[in-house]
Parts: structure tokens; C-alpha cells; sequence
């Protein structure tokens, strides 16, 4: 008698997952997150606040309700700014659609290379690159301020998140990404 043939190995090939973290829906203004039946191409603004725009994005970026985050069109242009971003940047989301995002963010450090790389991975986000970064960064009227800027598609239309974290550390990576 013949042995059984061997079963192939079932294990997770690393990478694959991290590859296809999925895809959510968020609003732009207050993160509210609509289930996907929701949304339609012709209803795309949301539900619970009356004023953002649905978007989509990777799952592992998706901004909580409590998050600063803005969303950064390809020219690096402002095209929305959730509450908490208002907030945190002292500025109203009237004054900052439409204008140059580094008119509001800028880099953590003089001496740093935070600038080139920042609107960097802004233009591959918005035009094209899946992958999630963080970088650091600073609102522009604030000197000593180090916060994580997370980085992600969203869209449509096609656009960078800037998800800004709490304050961290001066010491630390520059810019990481998440593989
Ligand atoms: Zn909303």
C-alpha cells in the first residue's frame, strides 16, 4: 500500500495579507464610518454630519471619530478637514480648503528632511500608492511640536489622508512604513 499523498502545507505567506488590508468607508468632515450599502455613487454625503464627503481608504487607516486628519488632493491641496483638525490647527475649514497644505503643516524640524519626504509621500497617495506611512510633522504656527502624520489613499476622487497622531517623542524613526 502506497503512502497518502503528502497535504500540502496550509500556512499565510507573509505579505500577502498585509498587501490587501481591505478598504473602508469614512466620512470626510466627522469620520463617521456609513456601512457600504449605504453609499452610492449618487449619495455621497454623509449621513451623520450633513456636510463631509464619503471616501474610501485602507482599513488600517480609517480615522476614528476623535482624529485630526485632512485629506490632500494631488496639486497637495486641502480638499477636506475633519473637527478635530480645525481644532488642532487652530483653523476653520473654510479658510483651509482649497489652499496649499503647506500653508498649515510644515516640517517637525528646520534641519529635517521631514518637508521633501511629507509632500513626497502626499503626491504618491494621491496619485496611485497604496502603502501607509507615517512621517513627522508640526502645524505651521507651532515651533517644538512633533506629531505623526499617518499617510493614506483615499478617494474618489484620488487623494492623500493625513491622519495626525498625538505628539511623539523627539527621538524615534523619521519615517516608517508599515511593512
Ligand atoms: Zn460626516
Amino acid at each position: 500500500m502506497s503512502p497518502p499523498a503528502p497535504r500540502p502545507a496550509l500556512r499565510l505567506i507573509k505579505g500577502t495579507l498585509d498587501e490587501a488590508p481591505g478598504w473602508s468607508w469614512f466620512c470626510g468632515h466627522c469620520a463617521a464610518a456609513p456601512s457600504r450599502q449605504l453609499v452610492s455613487p449618487l449619495t455621497r454625503v454623509c449621513g451623520s454630519c450633513g456636510m463631509g464627503l464619503l471616501l474610501e481608504t485602507r482599513s488600517d487607516a480609517a480615522p476614528g471619530s476623535d482624529d485630526a486628519f485632512l485629506v490632500i488632493d494631488s496639486r497637495l491641496t486641502v480638499q477636506a478637514v475633519s473637527r478635530d483638525a480645525e481644532r488642532l490647527l487652530g483653523i476653520n475649514e473654510d479658510e483651509m480648503v482649497d489652499g496649499p497644505v503647506t500653508q498649515f503643516l510644515g516640517a517637525a524640524d528646520a534641519e529635517a528632511r521631514e518637508p521633501e519626504e511629507f509632500l513626497y509621500l502626499l503626491h504618491r497617495a494621491s496619485t496611485g500608492a497604496d502603502e501607509l506611512h507615517s512621517v513627522f510633522v508640526r502645524p505651521r504656527n507651532a515651533f517644538g511640536v512633533r506629531i505623526v502624520a499617518r499617510i493614506a489613499p483615499c478617494g474618489p476622487p484620488r487623494a492623500a489622508l493625513v491622519v495626525l497622531g498625538r505628539q511623539a517623542p523627539r527621538s524615534g524613526l523619521r519615517v516608517v512604513s508599515d511593512d
